[in-house]
């Protein structure tokens, strides 16, 4: 057996024990295709900052961050006291309660296109929501679409994001929705303006800072001619900011970047790590969910239930979180710490003549595998000068070895693989993730997974 999962297995006795019954009673043992890893994955136990442990007492330094919405670590002390305090206050009303206006009303002061707020109980429900909105506003039936964008698991999002380039649907999908949906490559302009110019397209959703967090990079360049190009043609531009809300900068990546779309979506820190989502943006489309849109003849509001749709527990995490993110540096710390943290690994690569590319942007780094050794620079991967295909077809088994050996050395990789980071990552995790690497590398290549 690799030395490396013998080194895994060893120390992971409990999760093993925990992945055999979990594979007999959850489809590949897992509730989310990211955890699915061979031979199994850690089961955690508890989580504190920017640690977290298993069931075995291993300790790691967590680069999932609650697949991005931990920005402010595990159990910051102000989230957990506003949860606390809500809890035995009651977790469902059933009816209107203050803390969704207060929570509201940070969203519209921090996000740029956000006039009016619907909250939803995740990012697919966001996305799905919005592009409901957008055919009720405009009355066109299509969407258009990124290839290798995730926005998240509903109907319309569910095909080209890692396979089905072509535009096929997955299994379960119906062909008749996907022929509504047009795809484009990122970065291609004129395919962009002529898909916009037939103006069937009710919207184009893009993830602003590239798909999957920025695993294939998209220029600021990109986004001012979408901008244009939707402006001009009557489509509504829709930012998907369920990663990059509340993180690029406190006014998401529309802040950052200077671009404001006409409706943004929005999940993970917006609930403080709790489960949440909200659609926002300008008024007049938003107004789609008004009651009042059914005095005008002929008219009927877009419907929208949801049982947990601004539920106390995670509107109070939410306002906790976001009112920290406001007014404190915590975007900055994590962004700092990415790029530092960035620097580093390459060094690292450097050291041991990898030919992986250390790349990111904001608070993030991804991990490029390189299987064809293909003469790649992180400068050329930053300048959004490759083809999307080259990233997306992130090599599973190198993958997989790769995380479990960083596992083996008490670190938690996302499974890009890379991470977000957060503004509570310390020095010694840096430390600890670069020495973490380079003896992962190192005995990757001792069994000849990697050259
Ligand atoms: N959009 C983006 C950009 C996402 O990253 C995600 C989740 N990773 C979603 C949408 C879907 O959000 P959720 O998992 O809350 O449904």
């Amino acid at each position: 057996m690799s030395s490396i999962i013998e080194a895994y297995r060893r120390r992971t006795p409990g999760s093993a024990r925990l992945a055999e019954q979990a594979g007999r009673l959850l489809p590949s043992g897992v509730t989310h295709d990211s955890w699915h890893l061979t031979p199994y994955p850690p089961f955690i136990d508890r989580a504190e900052g920017s640690r977290k442990w298993d069931v075995d007492g291993n300790e790691y330094v967590d680069y999932s961050g609650g697949h991005g919405a931990l920005l402010l670590g595990h159990g910051h002390p102000a989230v957990v006291k506003a949860v606390v305090e809500q809890m035995p206050r009651g977790t469902h009303p059933g009816t209107c309660h203050p803390l969704q206006v207060r929570w509201a009303e940070l969203v519209t002061k921090l996000i740029p296109s956000a006039e009016k707020v619907r909250f939803t109980a995740s990012g697919t429900e966001a996305t799905m929501m919005a592009v409901r909105l957008a055919r009720a506003h405009t009355g066109r039936p299509k969407l258009l679409r990124f290839r290798g964008h995730f926005h998240g698991w509903n109907d319309h999002m569910a095909f080209s994001v890692s396979s089905n380039f072509d535009g096929t649907p997955t299994p379960g999908v119906l062909p008749e929705l996907t022929e509504q949906v047009v795809l484009v490559d990122p970065g291609d302009v004129a395919g962009l303006r002529e898909a916009l110019a037939k103006r069937d397209v009710a919207a184009a959703i893009i993830e602003p800072t590239g798909a999957s967090w920025g695993q294939v990079p998209v220029s600021p360049d990109f986004l001012a001619a979408l901008r244009e190009a939707t402006a001009a043609t009557g489509t509504i531009l829709i930012f998907d900011e369920v990663i990059s809300g509340f993180r690029c900068s406190p006014g998401g990546a529309q802040a950052a970047i200077g671009i404001t779309p006409d409706m943004t979506t929005l999940a993970k820190i917006l609930a403080g790590g709790l489960p949440g989502g909200a659609v926002c943006g300008r008024r007049d489309i938003l107004d789609g969910l008004e009651f009042a849109s059914e005095a005008n003849p002929g008219k009927w509001k877009v419907p929208h239930n949801g049982t947990f749709n601004a539920n106390p527990l995670s509107a109070a995490a939410g306002i906790a979180a976001l009112s920290i993110v406001g007014e404190t540096d915590a975007c900055r710390r994590a962004i700092d710490y990415a790029a530092r943290l960035r620097d580093e690994i390459e060094r690292v690569l450097r050291d041991v003549k990898s030919p992986w590319v250390v790349y990111g942007t904001y608070s993030g780094f991804h991990l490029f595998l390189n299987p064809e050794r293909q003469p790649v620079t992180r400068a050329d991967i930053e300048s959004c000068g490759c083809d999307y295909r080259l990233f997306k077809a992130v090599p599973r088994a190198t993958n997989h070895k790769l995380r479990v050996g960083m596992l083996a050395e008490g670190v938690e990789l996302f499974s890009w693989p890379g991470g977000p980071t957060s503004a509570v990552h310390t020095e010694d995790d840096l430390r600890r993730t670069c020495d973490a690497l380079r003896r992962t590398i190192l005995a990757m290549r001792d069994e000849g997974d990697v050259a």
